[in-house]
């Protein structure tokens, strides 16, 4: 039985995603004494990338450097992983729940002909078994699996479990693995970004919310501001998004992206079942509904029963004051 334990890092504009190293401290969990190998893949050089893995508690790094890897793609990227699983044979694959990991890790799976635990919220050691943890019903229920045959093949939620301490006297080996991509069947001509404010939405340890109330995309101007003084990322009900009041990118919910920060402030935002399905792990939350019976309530720790026109300007003034 091998002992290794490969996690898949991802990137963004040349920077490792948090989750990343929050699947290494995952892979140690699915095996204290295994060997965490990292794999990154892309067209420029991984180096800094690869040492960031090590001084998050990576043994060593593969790293699969090739033009058609520039930008990510289901073909290219499950060519290259699959070259490096076949060599290395691990135990056990950890890669992060999000639009990639989400995208790759199914494919991967088939290819390997095994199965996947997708989105674990945490992993414990139950009788000696490596039990994975994560939410079903939409957030409602939590489910416990353990995986009896084949590879331990797991996606983990950003921002549940946590990454060990950056230690730059880590050190491990990277190792340059050649592979032969063939042809792409998709290529990606251009990147066409939107725009994007600050903090990335999935991984910020504060969100701020808006939802119908916020009545339009002016309104979210003192949403932004309260972000900008609290370092938040700003996010939305479908409400907000379907009213037009700001881009699809934010919703957050069922539909939308699904956040667990340690702190998520809903500002007029009811609390439909739907959006509670993308935030109602979050570690506190906060409410701010001029209606006392809305059903944000009932999940939010603390709530303030108000018009949120009188009390955002009104945290926006105390945070500047402090
Ligand atoms: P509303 O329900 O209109 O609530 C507005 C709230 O603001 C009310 O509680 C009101 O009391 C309060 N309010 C009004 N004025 C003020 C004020 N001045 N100050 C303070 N409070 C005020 N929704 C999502 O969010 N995410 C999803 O991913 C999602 N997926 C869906 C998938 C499906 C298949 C379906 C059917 C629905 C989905 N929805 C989703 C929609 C969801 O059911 C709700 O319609 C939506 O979340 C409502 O958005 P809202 O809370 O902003 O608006």
């Amino acid at each position: 039985m091998s002992n290794i334990v490969l996690v898949i890092g991802e990137a963004q504009d040349g920077v490792l995603r948090n989750v990343t190293f929050e699947a290494i401290a995952a892979a140690k969990k699915i095996k204290s004494d295994g060997e965490v190998v990292g794999v990154l893949c892309g067209a420029q050089t991984l180096e800094n990338q690869a040492q960031e893995m090590i001084y998050y508690g990576a043994d060593r790094v593969v790293t699969v450097t090739d033009e058609k890897l520039e930008n990510y793609t289901s073909d290219g990227y499950s060519q290259a992983i699959t070259a490096v699983i076949e060599e290395e044979s691990p135990a056990a694959i950890v890669m992060g729940h999000t639009a990639v990991g989400k995208d790759l890790t199914p494919k991967l799976a088939a290819k390997l002909d095994t199965g996947l635990v997708s989105d674990a919220t945490d992993i414990n050691e139950e009788d000696g078994e490596v039990v994975f943890i994560r939410p079903i019903y939409s957030g409602k229920a939590f489910e416990k699996k353990v995986i009896t045959e084949g590879i331990t093949f797991v996606t983990i939620r950003p921002n549940n479990i946590k990454a060990l301490e950056r230690d730059e006297s880590r050190t491990g080996e990277v190792q340059a693995k050649d592979v032969d991509i063939t042809d792409l069947r998709t290529i990606i001509k251009e990147v066409i970004r939107k725009k994007s404010e600050g903090v990335d939405l999935s991984e910020a340890s504060v969100v701020i919310a808006g939802g119908r109330a916020v009545k339009s995309e002016e309104g979210f101007n003192s949403l932004y501001e309260l972000a900008d003084l609290l370092g938040a990322a700003v996010g939305a009900s479908r409400g907000a998004c379907d009213a037009g009041y700001c881009d699809y990118s934010l919703q957050i919910g069922q539909t939308g992206k699904v956040v667990t920060p340690d702190l998520y402030i809903a500002i007029g935002i009811s609390g439909a079942i739907q959006h509670l399905a993308g935030m109602s792990n979050s570690k506190v939350i906060v409410a701010i509904n001029k209606d006392p019976e809305a059903n944000i309530f009932n999940i939010a720790d603390y709530g303030i029963v108000g018009d949120m026109f009188e009390v955002v300007p009104k945290l926006v003034e105390e945070l500047k004051s402090l």
